[in-house]
C-alpha cells in the first residue's frame, strides 16, 4: 500500500511546478487528490490524469476556498491533508527601495493570506475528520538573511513559517499537525521566470547552495509526501527545510 493510502489531500497551486509534482506524488501514493488553482486548463488536465477532482480556487478569497472545501467533501467524503503551497513570487524589483505599496500587498494576500483562509476554513474539517496532517509552503528565505533583494516576498513566507508554528502548537494535542515547508531554488517557471530578466542572479544564487544544484520539484513533494503521512505522526510546528545544505552553510 502506499503512504497516502486513502487519505484525500487538497493541494493549492497544484497545477504547476512543486504542487503539480506532489499532486502526481500523492496520487500515486494512493491519496485521492483535489488539484486547487486558477489554472482551469493545466489543473482540469492534471486532475484527469491522476483520478482527481478539479476546483478552480483563487485561494485569496473566502468564498472560493469554502466552496473549495465543499466540493472536496462533496466528491471524497472528508479531508486528511492540505498542502498549502499556491504562491508567487513578485516579478519586478522587490527590493524595500523600489517596491511599491500595490505590490507589498499583492504578495502577502496571495502568500500569506491565502494560508490563512486555507487554515481558518480547512483545520476545523480535519479536526471533524479525527485530524490530519497540513503543511505550508514557505521558503529558506523565511529563516536566513538570504539577500535575494525580494522584501514582500520573504515577509510574506516569514508569516507563513509563524503561522505554521503557531498552529502546530495549538492544534498538537488535537490530532493535526502543522508544518511549514522550506524549500530552497526549486527549477518551476516561478524560479525560471525570476531568473529570466537576470540570468546572472541564478549563477549568484547557485553559488550558495552545497549541493551546487536547485532542487528538482519531486524532490520537494516527496518532503511533502513523509510529511502528509502517518510517518511523520511526531513532527508538528517544524520549520522543515528541503535546501540543498543552504541554511546549513
Ligand atoms: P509555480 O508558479 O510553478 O506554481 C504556483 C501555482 O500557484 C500556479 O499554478 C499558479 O496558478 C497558482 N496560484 C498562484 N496564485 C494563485 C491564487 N491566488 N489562487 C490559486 N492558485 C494560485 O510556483 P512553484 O515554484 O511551484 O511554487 C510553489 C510554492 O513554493 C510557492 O508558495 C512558492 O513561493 C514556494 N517556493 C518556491 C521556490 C522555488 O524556488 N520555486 C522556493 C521556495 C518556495
Amino acid at each position: 500500500a502506499g503512504r497516502l493510502e486513502g487519505k484525500v489531500a487538497v493541494i493549492t497551486g497544484a497545477a504547476s511546478g512543486i504542487g503539480r509534482a506532489s499532486a502526481r506524488r500523492f496520487a500515486a501514493e494512493g491519496a485521492h487528490v483535489v488539484v486547487a488553482d486558477l489554472d482551469e486548463g493545466g489543473g482540469t488536465a492534471l486532475a484527469e490524469e491522476l483520478g482527481g477532482l478539479f476546483v478552480r480556487a483563487d485561494v485569496t478569497s473566502a468564498d472560493d476556498v469554502q466552496a473549495m472545501y465543499a466540493a472536496a467533501i462533496e466528491r471524497f467524503g472528508g479531508l486528511d491533508v492540505l498542502f498549502n503551497n499556491a504562491g508567487i513570487s513578485p516579478p519586478d524589483d522587490d527590493s524595500i527601495l523600489e517596491t511599491e505599496l500595490d505590490a507589498w500587498r499583492r504578495v502577502q494576500e496571495v502568500n500569506l493570506t491565502s494560508v490563512y483562509l486555507c487554515c481558518k476554513y480547512g483545520i476545523p474539517l480535519l479536526l471533524e475528520h479525527g485530524g490530519g496532517s497540513v503543511i505550508n509552503t514557505a521558503s529558506f528565505v523565511a529563516v536566513m538573511g538570504a539577500a535575494t533583494s525580494q522584501i514582500s516576498y520573504t515577509a510574506s513566507k516569514g508569516g507563513v513559517l509563524a503561522m505554521s508554528r503557531e498552529l502546530g502548537v495549538q492544534f498538537a494535542r488535537q490530532g493535526v499537525r502543522v508544518n511549514a515547508l522550506c524549500p530552497g531554488p526549486v527549477n518551476t517557471p516561478l524560479l525560471r521566470e525570476l531568473f529570466a530578466s537576470d540570468p546572472e542572479r541564478a549563477a549568484r544564487r547557485l553559488v550558495h547552495v552545497p549541493m551546487g544544484r536547485f532542487a528538482e520539484p519531486e524532490e520537494i513533494a516527496s518532503a511533502a509526501c513523509f510529511l502528509a503521512s502517518d510517518d511523520a505522526s511526531f513532527i508538528t510546528a517544524s520549520t522543515f527545510l528541503v535546501d540543498g545544505g543552504i541554511s546549513g552553510a
